[in-house]
């Protein structure tokens, strides 16, 4: 196949916005292609060379192409930096610039779709020293080679911005169009859930129809299209959906992984099908360990926490883990991460996807031992509107941002790549903001552990209770100490401390080490949830919850100038959620 009649496709669509046409324009020319070229021509329609889950990428720096543009044509780099700030598109730069220098591609070989493609993917696999000459003559050679109307797709393809507009339900709608009915499209789509790979599945169709796409099966390596869920704001609209019953997890507020294990090796995807892996060395080690079968998928939530207190940490810690190609090692260690697994897609053998919830949950506890590091979601079947607001609350005290409630059913499969209302996100609705700091009171310490060994690793805080002249405990504090104030906190606090709690001091945590409440510290928070385990304010609002303060920080300011009883008290912090509630 030639690639002109590729191009001319591609001017074709860029004429019309309208979807339908562009599923007939790419459905006739699927039915007028070799099989053979399929994978090729989907994947070009779309900008890539191999499905986004592989390495391989396209994207030249724009300095480089520029340059590239320069050897191709003999244009001058001053004339094409001139075009390209006017143009701001380097398909039109290259095509004007070609057009003008028309002498120079007088006797082109024409171009050939397979030497297109080879050509770019070996422009993508290129590395190490010189690499970045050799991208630039395999590219200027295909520049030079091209007409202009080619070159202006070539040139949008290697700096990374085809940008059809052809997305990839478009592409599955043409492939459905040309090789099997309207009824099949579920077909067609489910193949590419599975696979994430639309290539593959215009391939296999073209050639074995829709037998051959059925024998398409979830594989190890090839990451699916993550399961999404639909949003309601009610434990009872959640349980009329669910037929009165669901399993309900803990919604844990970080990265979606889906972790590919297989002979020892861990890969690791994001909910975008990135590879995350070398990101997370630590998330692999603790993965092997965790997973006992020969091979197997699993998905989870990787959360970032706070080794000395054990509590889950806002979401943007783990976002300093991502896409990290240095300093891995230091990141682990200050943004250290944990993985909570809620669900196992595929374990020795066998496809798990159309299997059912409860089915697929059982096959994740056998496989994974549990860790530290490795957890399962907290998940529970419930069936009644107290237990769920009771398990709600229990979620937000432990820094998840609400529930997930999932279908049991018997036709609870996994279903990649869609949102529906078999899995419900049902989100804090208790949540308020704060936006001012609280003054509270030192009433015991936690042993700190790793870089904090030997040192208090965080501390209980409470606010004031003058109603009955108790304190109470409103959070864990780790965050916001430097070192030099984290070394002089034993010295500060050892002269009151207590064997057991104080007896004024009500707390349903135990510390490892008590202090007679004395010294106070300005503290800020995200916001303030309701929670069973702090006993501030306890039972105002709900029987059994007191409140919490989310992410608390220590602003560096000692409050020397209050006395304990002089802390903000419990009846303020009250005031501040109702407050911020209305807001
Ligand atoms: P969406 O993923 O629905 O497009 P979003 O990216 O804003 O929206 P959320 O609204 O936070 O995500 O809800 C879905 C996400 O919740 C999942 O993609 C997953 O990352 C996360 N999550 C946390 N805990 C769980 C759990 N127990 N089960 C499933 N997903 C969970």
């Amino acid at each position: 196949m030639l690639y002109k009649d590729l191009v001319r496709v591609y001017e074709a669509l860029e004429s019309t916005s309208s979807r339908l046409e562009m599923t007939d324009i790419l459905a006739e020319l699927f039915r007028s292609t070799d099989c053979a070229h399929i994978r090729r021509i989907v994947y070009l329609t779309k900008g890539i060379l191999v499905p986004e889950f592989c390495p391989e990428k396209l994207g030249l720096a724009d300095r480089l192409y520029l340059r590239t543009l320069a050897m191709a044509t003999g244009a001058s780099e001053a004339e094409i930096r001139d075009l390209w700030a006017r143009e701001g598109d380097p398909g039109i730069v290259t095509e004007k610039i070609l057009k003008s220098k028309r002498q120079m591609t007088l006797f082109p070989t024409p171009l050939t779709l397979d030497r297109v493609y080879e050509s770019l993917l070996n422009i993508a696999r290129a590395e190490g020293s010189g690499s970045q000459e050799v991208k630039m003559r395999m590219l200027a050679d295909l520049l030079h080679d091209s007409t202009s109307s080619e070159a202006r797709y070539l040139a949008r393809i290697a700096t990374g911005r085809m940008r059809l507009g052809v997305a990839a339900q478009t592409i599955l709608d043409s492939l459905a169009q040309a090789f099997a009915t309207k009824e099949d499209k579920s077909a067609v789509e489910r193949a590419f859930n599975v696979t994430s790979d639309l290539g593959l599945v215009g391939e296999v169709l073209c050639s074995e129809g829709l037998e051959g796409l059925g024998q398409l099966h979830v594989v190890v390596g090839n990451p699916l299209r993550a399961m999404l869920a639909e949003r309601l704001t009610s434990p009872e609209e959640i349980l009329e959906r669910m037929n009165g019953r669901a399993m309900f997890e803990y919604k844990y507020d970080g990265l979606r992984i889906q972790a590919h294990i297989k002979d020892d090796t861990v890969t690791l995807y994001s909910r975008r099908l990135e590879d995350l892996t070398t990101g997370f060395p630590d998330v692999v080690e603790s993965l092997k360990k965790a997973f006992q079968g020969k091979s197997g998928i699993v998905e989870g939530e990787c959360v970032p926490v706070d080794v000395n207190t054990g509590e889950i940490l806002p979401f943007q810690e783990v976002s300093h883990r991502r896409g990290r190609k240095h300093g891995i090692t230091t990141a682990i260690e200050e943004y250290p991460v944990r993985v909570h697994l809620f669900d196992c897609l595929y374990l020795d053998g066998k496809d798990l996807t159309m299997y059912s919830l409860p089915d697929r949950r059982t096959a994740l506890t056998r496989c994974i031992e549990v860790s530290e590091d490795v957890r399962l979601s907290e998940a529970r079947v419930l069936d009644n509107v107290d237990d769920i607001e009771k398990f709600f609350t229990e979620a937000l005290a432990a820094g998840c941002e609400g529930l997930m409630a999932k279908s049991i059913d018997d036709d609870s499969a996994y279903r990649a790549g869609a949102r529906g209302y078999q899995w419900i996100k049902y989100k804090r609705e208790y949540r308020s903001e704060m936006n001012d700091t609280v003054d509270l009171a030192i009433v015991g310490a936690f042993h700190g552990r790793g870089r904090r060994g030997g040192l208090y690793g965080a501390l209980l805080m409470a606010t004031y209770n003058p109603e009955n002249d108790r304190f109470e405990t409103a959070c864990k504090l780790g965050s916001g100490f430097d070192d030099a104030t984290l070394a002089e906190l034993p010295d500060r606090l050892d002269h009151s401390r207590l064997p057991h709690a104080h007896s004024l001091v009500n707390s349903k945590m135990d510390a490892d080490v008590w202090f007679e409440p004395s010294i106070v510290l300005e503290v800020l928070g995200a916001e303030l949830s309701l929670s069973p385990i702090h006993t501030c304010a306890f039972g105002k609002i709900r029987e059994d919850a007191g409140l919490a303060i989310r992410f608390p920080r220590f602003t560096g300011t000692f409050r020397d100038d209050k006395g304990p009883r002089d802390a903000t008290t419990s009846q303020e912090l009250l005031s501040m959620y109702e407050a911020q509630r209305k807001t």
